[in-house]
């Protein structure tokens, strides 16, 4: 195979995705290569989450095809319809991708650590002793071993986020999906949660991130897509379309966050 294609961690093209009557996703494109770190902009109800959401199986796409790490997970027939693969191949291909969201959804009554080694051992079947010292290193990672005994409640938004981070990664994930994970935070502690995903890109991991922070796709990012009405209007290196955005809509979207 070419470089170019065992390169391709995610390959989406032509992706439709509908709730009812309301077209969300029209024909969406999108390719993103081994340790490539990808920013998703765009106003509120473009279609940013459900791009995300179709990436890993959390919604059914009308038509389209996916690919993650070079496989096929969905793929039109020849009525363009989009026919998934059996339900085994699409869980191990997910199993692919982490995910962390807005809101933390960390297990309440679970402690820190509990929370980090809980999918590895009920998902993967991983023994307790061999997970618990990955998960205490990834706590470290995120600078929250001194928490592994804590309660989510006794933690801060900023600190819970980047628990969740670290729960995403204990599956050991291919790539990670990020859904505004700093909307819900105080302006104050959005700061350590960024610097957990640039430490994160830094050691080459392949990265789609939905965000609202401009400096950081800006700095942070390769490439940043901007979406609009559920299509991918403009997308371009980060620092050449955050600083000199083409399209009319990527400019006025850009003027209204600075
Ligand atoms: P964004 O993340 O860019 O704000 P979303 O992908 O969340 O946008 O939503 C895009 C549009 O799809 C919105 O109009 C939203 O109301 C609608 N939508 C999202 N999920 C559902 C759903 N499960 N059922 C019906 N409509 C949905
Ligand atoms: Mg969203």
């Amino acid at each position: 195979m070419p470089a170019t294609m065992t390169d391709m961690m995610i390959k989406a093209d032509q992706v439709y995705k509908s709730f009812g009557q309301l077209s969300v996703l029209k024909g969406v494109d999108l390719a993103v290569k081994r340790s490539e770190v990808v920013a998703i902009i765009g106003s509120s109800g473009s279609g940013k989450s459900t791009l995300l959401r179709c990436l890993n199986h959390l919604e059914q796409i009308d038509s389209g095809n996916i690919a993650i790490a070079n496989e096929w997970m969905v793929q039109n027939n020849t009525q363009d319809q989009a026919v998934y693969q059996p339900e085994r191949q699409i869980k191990q291909i997910c199993a692919k991708m982490g995910m962390v969201f807005q809101h933390f959804n960390l297990f309440p009554h679970m402690t820190v650590l509990q929370n980090v080694i809980e999918a590895p051992m009920i998902v993967k079947k991983i023994k307790r002793d061999e997970i618990v010292p990955l998960a205490q290193e990834l706590l470290s990672k995120v600078g929250l071993l001194a928490k592994q005994n804590d309660y989510p409640s006794q933690l801060s938004g900023g600190q819970k986020q980047r628990v969740a981070i670290a729960r995403a990664l204990a599956m050991q994930p291919e790539i990670m999906l990020f859904d505004e994970p700093t909307s819900a935070l105080d302006p104050e502690l959005t700061g350590e949660v960024l610097k957990t995903m640039q430490k994160l890109a830094e050691d080459k991991m392949t990265m789609v991130i939905v965000t609202h922070e401009m400096g950081f796709a800006r700095e942070v990012a390769d490439t940043v897509l901007f979406m609009d009405s559920g299509i991918i209007v403009e997308s371009g290196p980060a620092k050449s379309l955050i600083d000199h955005p083409q399209n009319l809509r990527t400019q006025e979207f850009l003027s209204s966050m600075f």
